[in-house]
Order: structure tokens, then sequence, then C-alpha cells
């Protein structure tokens, strides 16, 4: 596993599916990774990133993004609206706008900078009651009230069931984006990122396969 191979399966996924090269954006998710294991990363030539946590990413990046022009850290991460502010400063895209509160917030927000990160719609695509995200049935109207407040609407990210075949809820968040007038599809991980792209990801989230396994007792 690393970077070159991922980088290769996500070319080749997209050669089996007819999709173009280049189509799909890999987010090399850097959470809780060692700092060294990301600038090698970096060093490679990566220059997208995916973070969880707002702390996190504020003690990293600013300096990252100093040094590696081009740089991009996308949040994928449950966002409590008080780091709202923080978030929008720090971040080029949100992946996982859920609720009314947050959206009215990240409106003020864009208005007040005269500019936002792009926002992706999470849906709860498997309805499990501890999941994040907006509920399939409600994706339409979160929508309709999203451009209603002129936010960067860039599509729909899902996160599906763990203990389950992935491939039905990527179809349904394609069928979602699609009936919406949206392209972007935030959709994929380390286990899945090839039957995503099958099914049209445009953004695949992958991390342990990038940087090997995260160790959460490590963090400080
Ligand atoms: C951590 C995380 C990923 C990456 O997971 P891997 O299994 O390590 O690829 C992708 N998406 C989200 C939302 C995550 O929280």
């Amino acid at each position: 596993m690393g970077l070159a191979e991922i980088t290769a399966r996500v070319s080749a996924a997209e050669a089996a599916a007819g999709r173009a090269p280049g189509s799909v954006a890999l987010i090399a998710v850097s959470k809780v990774q060692p700092p060294e294991r990301v600038v090698a990363v970096l060093d490679a030539g990566q220059r997208l990133f995916g973070e969880n946590y707002v702390q996190e990413a504020a003690g990293k990046w600013p300096a990252w993004r100093a040094q590696y022009p081009g740089a991009r850290v996308h949040m994928i991460g449950p966002l409590q609206t008080n780091k709202a502010k923080q978030a929008v400063e720090l971040f080029d895209a949100i992946h996982t706008l859920d609720r009314p509160a947050l959206a009215t917030k990240l409106a003020n927000l864009a208005q007040r900078r005269g500019a936002s990160p792009e926002l992706f719609v999470q849906v709860n695509t498997g309805a499990e009651p501890q999941k994040a995200g907006v509920l399939p049935e409600a994706v339409d109207s979160f929508i309709a009230d999203l451009r209603a407040m002129d936010l960067p609407l860039a599509g729909l990210m899902c996160i599906p069931p763990e203990h389950e075949d992935a491939a039905p809820h990527f179809a349904r968040l394609a069928e979602l984006a699609k009936r919406n007038g949206l392209t972007g599809l935030s959709m994929g991980m380390s286990s899945d990122f090839e039957a995503a792209i099958a099914a049209g990801a445009t953004h695949v989230r992958v991390g342990s396969a990038i940087f090997g396994a995260r160790d959460y007792s490590a963090r400080g």
C-alpha cells in the first residue's frame, strides 16, 4: 500500500468504469497520522488531504500550506456549529453539512467573508440512528433550503453502514445527487473506493491504505 499504489488503483478504476482519467479526486485522509507520514506524502506530490478534527487541522495545515503551494484540505468529520468560523478559514471544502443550524451559520460566514468553502451534504443513506447526515427522504428539501441561502453546493457525501455491502448506498447517493442536479459525489474509503468509483464517485476519501493504520492512542 501507499500513495503510488492507491493512485494507480484509482486510475485503473476510472478506466474500468469508462470514466475520464483524472475525473476522480483522491483525498488523502491524514487525520491522526504522525506528521512525518503526511510530509512524506506531500513530498511525493499529493496535494489534496482530508481531516476530521478542526483543532488537529489548525495545528498542522497552516504551516504545510505555506510550505507546499497548492495544498488543499477538506473537512470530512462532523462539524460543530461553534467551530464553523474556524473551519471556513481552514478548509477548502466541507463534506459534512448535515443540518439547518450549520447551514445558517455557514451562510452568515459566507456573506461576511465574501467566500465560502465548497459544500457537500452528508446523507445518512443507511438511516443509522447513531450516524450524522440528512435522511434520504429529507435531502431534496434540505438542498432547496441551501440553494435559497446561496451556498456553494458541490455535491453529496455518504459513509455507508460498516457491515453492509456499500454498493447500494453509493448507487442511492448517486441517484439523489442526479435528481437534484448535483455532480459531486464524495464516497468510498480504503476498503471500497473502487466500488465507489464504479458508482460515480468524484471524490474518494482514503486514509489507512495510503498512510497505514491510525494509532489513536498516540494522539497528543
Ligand atoms: C477516517 C475517514 C476516512 C478514511 O478512512 P480509511 O478507512 O482509513 O480510508 C474516510 N472518510 C471519513 C468520513 C473518515 O472519517
